[in-house]
């Protein structure tokens, strides 16, 4: 028997209007939305006159609806499944789902559409040509402040989601450990009281100070500059000594694994280990 797609549909991160007019065909079409939140997915069903049964599929109850849904689709039924805003997955349920279908060799198939990292990335103004997702910082201030040190190093630009209760004191770790960088921050975006503060941290800390930030969260943060090699030739040189020592890496290796540790360039890194090496 055909085996049914699991479609992964995102839906809007506030405004009805952003979907597509795929992911409503899909929905229609499809013999069940599985849904983080039923009545939250059922008001865009409405607004958009869609009738499909819904079912529910959260985080607690995930793991054992995955399985009663994997058998649908094993029956045939297409499927689509829908959390409570954007992207499924991303800092939503869906993993194991989608997990579970891809191991019963079940087709999934991407309906794409709004991700509030992205839309607050492509707004910032900072750099857009690598960045990384960390989602939530961690709760515990212990933790989260381990986890801010782990990315000193980090040039990439960085997107956070972070909830207004813990914003001043998420900040105020930021710059501590991180320092005085640009940050952009995105407040619901795409609904009524849409709002993006640019500035460096400082400045972002003095404009939310004293007021009470409500909405939805999220943050830009720009990279750690980039080490250039004239400043790292003295490390450069030392791991080069330590990596030669292993008679299985080739120089490509070598000038890939000194690049990663320090930072740098590879292409630089590359030109500076063939002087070291004298070729
Ligand atoms: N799956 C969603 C996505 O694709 O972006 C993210 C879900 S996560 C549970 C919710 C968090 O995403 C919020 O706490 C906030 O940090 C961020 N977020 C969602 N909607 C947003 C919006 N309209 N404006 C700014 N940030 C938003």
């Amino acid at each position: 028997m055909k085996k049914g797609i699991l479609y992964i549909v995102a839906t809007p991160i506030g405004n009805l209007e952003d979907i597509t007019l795929r992911a409503l065909r899909v929905l229609k079409e499809v013999a069940l939305i599985a849904a983080e939140d039923t009545r939250r997915t059922r008001k865009l069903l409405n607004a958009y006159g869609i009738k499909t049964p819904v079912t529910s599929l959260y985080d607690q109850n995930e793991l054992a609806k995955s399985a009663s849904i994997i058998s649908r689709l094993e029956e045939g039924e297409d499927i689509a499944y829908v959390s409570d805003a954007g992207t499924p997955g991303i800092s939503d349920p869906g993993y194991i789902l989608i997990t579970r279908a891809i191991e019963h060799s079940i087709k999934v198939m991407t309906v794409p559409g709004p991700v509030a990292a992205i839309a607050a990335l492509s707004i910032s103004g900072l750099p857009m040509d690598s960045f990384a997702f960390y989602a939530f910082l961690p709760s515990r201030l212990t933790k989260r402040r381990q986890f801010l040190e782990s990315l000193r190093d980090e040039t990439k630009t960085m997107i956070f989601y972070e909830s207004p209760r813990r914003l001043a004191s998420a900040l105020n770790d930021i710059y501590t450990i991180l320092g005085d960088r640009k940050m952009v921050l995105s407040r619901e975006l795409t609904k009524l009281y849409e709002e993006t503060i640019r500035g460096t941290v400082s400045e972002v800390l003095k404009i939310i100070e004293g007021t009470t930030v409500k909405g939805e969260i999220t943050l830009i943060l720009s990279g750690a500059q980039k080490k250039s090699v004239s400043d790292q030739k003295e490390a450069i040189k030392e791991t080069l000594q330590v990596l030669r020592e292993d008679p299985r890496l080739t120089t490509r290796d070598i000038v890939d694994r000194i690049s990663e540790e320090l930072s740098l360039s590879r292409k630089e890194v590359y030109q500076e280990v063939l002087k070291l090496l004298g070729s």
